[in-house]
């Protein structure tokens, strides 16, 4: 990858041919149209709040330096602002008289009123830019490790700069569009901002199985985006039929793996449906998120509902009361050392040599307090938890 420190490049050079649409509220071009300032990656402007661009003007006017601004070459003579382009539009939109700033002399004024040394002062200053352009997986790496500063750039906006091209353009009208209808839907399963192109890192990390980045250069040409669409749509489709309630835990799930693991297994949506509100409501399950992989898995596993344990003050009132018992029969206060005919038959056991057992399994209903509570030696207990 070559980068290309540029130091000679004005403001005056930038604003040429500087245009903003109001209504998207982005600054489009510069440099004499060579230069797209917001690229479809990026984000809608947000420095327009008085402060934040005034800012900007205000560094100029005072000669500090407004940070180092990063351009992705393109092609010949073209290129897209990967970082800075909150700065350049502010810059090109005090040009264009859409604010007012405060002159070296305190006085608030919009560009046109300002002295002609003020002026000069703003077009002459050379800005510090970095040219950018090389192979895809050497500027992934680079950008990575810049961690470009003001409001960091997600990866996958990265991913979008180093990949653009037709595929990137059409992934993006359907994932990243705020205004798509199915992105309503789509927000109940998968975590993220639409906007800073969380969804449609989801929708590529499905499709690839984790590989993004191979993905992304593979079809980086391609002139549909089916594969990517479909598998999505299968996924989403899988889910939503299998679950057919809606709950907020369900947000951001590892629903392709789930759906590797478990979408050839036949399953009754009613049944499921049953059971999943069941879980919700019982107060031993902590963990709701782990609802849905326990039930696809069979309930075999409930590891993934992190069960409630008996409290302390129940298990040292078992523990009591058991051994109370046990010491009037001169037996073991371990039950199942009691029916035996070993050693330990009569052998008393300290509260820490013992775990609380649930009587009745807490997968058959049993509950979390002291009516469904023993005490087991540890050996017991274990041989117990293994059945
Ligand atoms: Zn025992």
């Amino acid at each position: 990858m070559i980068t290309t420190l540029k130091t000679d490049i004005t403001i005056r050079e930038i604003v040429e041919g500087f245009e903003y649409n109001e209504l998207e509220g982005k600054g489009l071009f510069g440099l004499s149209g060579k230069l797209t300032i917001q690229p479809e990656y990026q984000r809608n402007y947000i420095y327009a709040d008085g402060r934040k661009d005034v800012a900007v003007i205000d560094s100029i006017l005072k000669g500090y330096p407004i940070g180092v601004l990063y351009f992705n070459k393109i092609d010949d003579d073209k290129y897209e602002v990967l970082d800075g382009q909150q700065r350049i539009t502010s810059i090109g939109r005090f040009v264009k008289g859409k604010f007012a700033a405060k002159d070296t002399n305190d006085h608030e004024q919009y560009y046109s009123g300002m002295s002609e040394e003020q002026r000069k002062l703003i077009l002459d200053k050379e800005l510090l830019i970095y040219i950018c352009e090389g192979e895809e997986q050497e500027m992934m790496k680079w950008f990575e490790t810049i961690n470009i500063a003001g409001v960091p750039l997600k990866i996958q906006e990265i991913r979008n700069a180093v990949y653009h091209g037709q595929y990137i353009t059409k992934a993006k009208e359907v994932f990243s569009n705020s205004q798509d209808a199915n992105v309503q839907k789509w927000s109940t399963y998968v975590a993220g901002d639409v906007k800073r192109q969380d969804f449609l890192e989801t929708a590529l990390d499905w499709v690839s199985d984790g590989q993004i980045d191979a993905y992304m250069s593979k079809h980086r040409t391609d002139d549909n985006i089916e594969e990517l669409k479909n598998h999505f749509d299968k996924v989403i489709d899988w889910v939503s039929n299998t679950f057919t309630n809606v709950h907020s835990e369900m947000r951001g799930l590892e629903w392709n793996r789930l759906y590797k693991e478990y979408g050839s297994n036949p399953y009754d949506p009613k049944e499921v449906a049953v059971k999943v509100k069941e879980l919700y409501t019982s107060y031993e399950v902590r963990r709701k998120k782990g609802i849905f992989e326990y039930i696809l898995g069979g309930m075999e596993d409930p590891s993934l509902l992190e069960i409630r344990i008996f409290e302390p003050s129940t298990i040292k009132t078992a523990y009591s009361q058991q051994t109370a018992k046990a010491e009037e029969k001169g037996v073991s206060n371990c039950p199942v050392c009691a029916s035996g005919s070993n050693n330990n038959k009569d052998r008393t056991y300290k509260l820490s040599e013992m775990d609380a057992d649930h009587v009745t399994a807490w997968s058959n209903g049993g509950a979390t307090d002291i009516s469904n509570c023993e005490m087991l030696c540890i050996t017991h207990n274990r041989a117990k938890g293994n059945r």
